[in-house]
């Protein structure tokens, strides 16, 4: 991602299912430093977990936050290397790169399946999509990507009990985050680094 070229990097707008459910538009601030993220130049990811309810089959929002840059620095440093090389290498064999810019290059819908274990959108009661964003645009490349629940679960699976320790630190450093929230962080710890 990093040694991607600036010149190839796609943008497009903000899909409403990234939008923040408290104002129905886009994330204007990170949840945890609130920094401005139109004006700011970090980039910026946005989590977004929802349930689906079995009886209308409508979606409803579990959690969703906005993390710039800086703040995913900093969770990422709050990992032990342990931790992050597991995680590298649960990426590198459950995800494929090329089903990625299958999908960004051929406009398929962008959420319909999951990125590890290929079930359709329409089989799962939950799941979480992860985007990556750039002021007011969302940038195509690894994200976005939807992931069934099992893959957080595995995801924290392998995550040494230091960098869980740590990452409870993290959380206790953040001011301002919703306490719902901050509680919801210790016990399903974030997906995404
Ligand atoms: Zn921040």
């Amino acid at each position: 991602m990093e040694k991607q070229d600036f010149d190839s990097i796609n943008f497009q707008d903000i899909p409403s299912e990234f939008y923040c459910d408290s104002n129905d538009s886009v994330f204007e601030e990170c949840t945890f430093c609130r920094k401005k993220l139109f004006t700011s130049s970090e980039a910026y990811m946005i989590e977004k977990s929802f349930k689906i309810n079995q009886n209308n089959g409508k979606k409803n929002t579990v959690f969703e936050y906005a993390i710039c840059m800086s703040c995913n620095l900093k969770k990422m440093n709050a990992m032990s290397s342990e931790s992050v090389s597991n995680i590298k290498s649960y990426m590198q064999e459950n995800f494929s790169q090329e089903d990625w810019e299958l999908k960004t290059n051929s406009g398929v819908n962008l959420f319909e399946k999951c990125a590890v274990t290929g079930k359709n959108v329409e089989e799962l009661s939950e799941y979480n999509i992860i985007g990556q964003f750039f002021s007011n645009k969302m940038v195509l490349g690894h994200f976005p990507i939807l992931l069934s629940p099992s893959i957080g679960e595995e995801i924290q699976e392998l995550l040494s009990q230091e960098t869980k320790d740590e990452f409870d630190d993290f959380m206790n450093t953040i001011n301002d985050v919703p306490p719902e929230l901050k509680e919801l962080f210790k016990t399903k710890r974030p997906v995404i680094v």
